[in-house]
């Protein structure tokens, strides 16, 4: 069903929302950036219609509404453990169409591979996703070249045409909640971008024996493994443990997961001393396999979804979709000259 509303008339729906959801955005956070004096988007609760930025990328992705970047599980004294508690509300999250073939690849490692993922799915479950189109392409996504510039796999979309706000329900229970403020109803058809500037080509000649290929070593002095690529992506998913002691003798205190990373120091740390991937471009070989063929491989398709975040954030300028095209041409070189 499709509505026209008011910006007033948004507010007043996106009240009656609040009763069940917490609301999720891209938002201007002033000041914020890195950079002193400039502001920053990213995810945020909202309360109005107003504070949604619908015309700038998000530098984090909206996983951090439902997979936050730390979570307590549970709380520990000395005889006894308690869960902590699921959010009182579900989350309703402001998406883009990249980022909703991203919760694909989320669900893909923390549902589908083996045993649910108990803390992300008790709150992914409940989660509401609101579509914001694409109006015009940002300077580093290539997803249509990755197939995910389209979607139909949203709960409702919102788009301000310049006059009103066009809102497609497609969730009976929102349904009624807009069909209850909207001034009309209208026929809404969502539209989707066709056309990038960044094009990539992920080569089939790319395989395991990639790894062996001396491109890698290319990023040991141009990557820094701050990590800043994989926190803002929205299909990483790796986290670690934190433990937070309320007593000296730690016997009371919660433990918490955070979000890693396989590029930055201490990510694969062993007992007894030992580590893996010690250089900047194994850890570079590692992520970009591991994005474009081995989460292929295992679910049949690829993790990296195209959105351009990494290259955004890259404090060395280190774009993903020129490597996936340096690495395709690389690997297609190789497999004709005989070396993979
Ligand atoms: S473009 Fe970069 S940030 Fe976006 S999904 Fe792919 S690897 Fe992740
Ligand atoms: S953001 Fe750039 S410099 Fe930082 S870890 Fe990723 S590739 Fe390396």
């Amino acid at each position: 069903m499709g509505f026209s509303l008011s910006a007033e008339a948004m507010n007043r729906a996106l009240a009656a929302l609040g009763a069940e959801y917490t609301v999720y955005a891209p938002k201007v956070f002033e000041e914020g950036a890195n950079f002193s004096g400039l502001d920053l988007v990213r995810y945020g609760k909202i309360s109005a219609i107003e504070e949604v930025v619908f015309d700038k990328k998000s530098v984090n992705s909206c996983k951090e509404a439902f997979y936050p970047p730390s979570e307590t599980l549970f709380y520990f004294t000395e005889n006894a453990v308690k869960e902590s508690a699921i959010p009182l509300k579900k989350p309703l999250v402001f998406v883009r169409s990249c980022d909703i073939h991203a919760l694909k690849r989320l669900d893909d490692v923390l549902i589908e591979n083996g045993a649910p993922d108990y803390f992300y799915e008790r709150i992914r479950k409940n989660a509401c996703f609101v579509l914001m189109p694409c109006k015009t392409v940002f300077d580093s996504c290539f997803c249509v070249d990755m197939k995910t510039n389209t979607t139909d796999d949203y709960d409702m979309s919102v788009e301000w045409d310049g006059a009103c706000y066009r809102v497609n329900c497609k969730a009976g229970h929102l349904c009624s909640i807009f069909k209850n403020h909207a001034e009309n109803e209208i026929e809404v058809n969502v539209p989707f971008v066709s056309q990038t500037k960044v094009h990539v080509m992920i080569s089939n000649e790319i395989t395991n024996t990639a790894a062996m290929l001396p491109l890698w070593d290319e990023y040991d002095g141009r990557c820094i493994n701050c990590g800043r690529c994989t926190f803002g992506c929205p299909s990483c998913t790796c986290w670690t443990m934190q433990d937070m002691f309320y007593t000296e003798n730690g016997k009371a205190g919660e433990r918490r997961r955070v979000w890693a990373s396989c590029m930055v120091d201490g990510f694969t740390d062993l007992a007894g001393g030992g580590s893996y991937r010690k250089k900047n471009g194994e850890r570079m070989r590692f992520k970009v396999l591991h994005k474009i063929y081995n989460h292929k491989k295992r679910f049949g398709r690829t993790m990296c979804v195209g959105c351009g975040r990494c290259d955004d954030v890259c404090p060395e300028y280190i774009s993903f979709s020129n490597t996936i095209n340096t690495l395709s041409a690389a690997a297609g070189h190789s497999r004709a000259k005989g070396c993979l």
